[in-house]
């Protein structure tokens, strides 16, 4: 009976609340011990019609494996930064996802990779920029922070500490896939750079199909302690030692105890100039806004407006997920430990 009547309240929960997936309430405090864990795959036109069964399929069951990484190591009282890196690692070792392997290529023909982590509990953080050696380029953000007193080391700096600090690294051919590959010879000899699964018709007119690969986590440990973090290959054609949001502290990852952890994904120069992650905590922290809300207006009012795209997962001081994008879908998860779990690829309105 008790059981029905929580998977009743759960079901109650996931029907009630869209992009507002769990109740923002400040007056609710978090459950002891408590813990969840959000993460998003990419943002942009993530449609039914352009998904065939077995992709969404594919795509479904990824997300689920680095969610249930990441809720392992919350549930065995591990700490959030943790869970972060592991939900992270199993989406850049997937070739599904624009970050590790499958990262795409910049205007050279090379991939060069950057990811961020913070910790909300101090403001720590770290990132890697530009790297193209490193397996898991979250992993090395994770010790630039631990191990250095810098934020953002980039290119073969990192990768020579990274390689002293024992990393795995590997030849850049290991990170090759050939639709990435095949979407920089379509792009070659064009000003333009591309999103990531971005594709074109025959007269080279862009088709509504942006996508944006970038992968990200939030996770909330029983302590109560929130990280966040970032990876990502940037974009298509991008110029040679491009660097976008992902890696930049407070544009693309921000965490801090006293409000929020959020990671971004969608045209990196938009959340750069809106420093979207940290505007969106102190609309919270400030203007006292409610998660939806800031996620809201600098989405709309301020990226949208600018002429960006992308989207952002949030993940409250009470364990509250939110998730909010100005494109037509975003790859998206959570599980809590009061039982909810949810991964879903379409637009908002359209699902279930
Ligand atoms: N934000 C990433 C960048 O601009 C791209 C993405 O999200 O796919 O590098």
């Amino acid at each position: 009976m008790k059981k029905l009547i929580s998977s009743l309240i759960v079901l109650f929960l996931l029907i009630s609340c869209k992009n507002e997936i769990s109740k923002n309430d400040d007056s609710i405090q978090r459950e002891p011990n408590s813990f969840a864990i959000i993460i998003h795959g990419g943002a942009g036109g993530v449609t039914r019609e352009n998904h065939s069964k077995e992709q969404q399929k594919a795509y479904s069951e990824k997300l689920q494996e680095a969610l249930n990484a990441g809720y392992l190591v919350l549930e065995k009282g591990g700490i959030s930064l943790d869970a972060v890196q592991a939900a992270i690692m199993i989406m850049e070792d997937s070739p599904l996802f624009n970050a590790g392997k499958g990262a795409v290529y910049n205007s050279e023909g090379n991939q060069e990779m950057d990811a961020s982590i913070m910790d909300g509990s101090n403001l720590n953080c770290g990132a890697v920029a530009g790297v193209n050696h490193i397996k898991n380029p979250i992993l090395a953000a994770r010790i630039v922070m631990d191990s250095t007193s810098h934020v953002l080391l980039s290119g073969k700096g990192a990768e020579i500490l990274m390689k002293k600090n024992g990393l795995v690294m590997v030849d850049s051919s290991y990170f090759f896939t050939e639709k990435r590959f095949n979407q920089l010879r379509k792009m070659q000899g064009k000003e333009q750079t591309l999103l990531d699964h971005t594709s074109y018709i025959e007269n080279e007119n862009l088709i509504d199909d942006h996508k944006f690969g970038t992968v990200g986590a939030v996770a909330i440990d029983k302590k109560g302690n929130i990280a966040a973090g970032t990876s990502t290959g940037g974009m298509t054609n991008k110029k040679y030692g491009r660097i976008g949001d992902s890696p930049i502290i407070g544009s693309g990852t921000y965490a801090n105890n006293l409000t929020c952890g959020i990671s971004a994904t969608g045209t990196g120069e938009y959340f750069m100039k809106t420093v979207a992650a940290h505007e969106v905590s102190n609309l919270i922290q400030y203007k006292k806004m409610s998660p939806k809300e800031a996620l809201h207006e600098v989405l709309f009012n301020q990226i949208g407006a600018l002429g960006g795209e992308g989207g952002m997962i949030l993940l409250d001081k009470h364990g509250n997920v939110y998730w909010d994008f100005n494109s037509k879908g975003m790859f998206r998860g959570y599980k809590k430990s009061n039982g909810e779990n949810l991964v879903e690829m379409f637009e908002i309105n359209s699902e279930n």
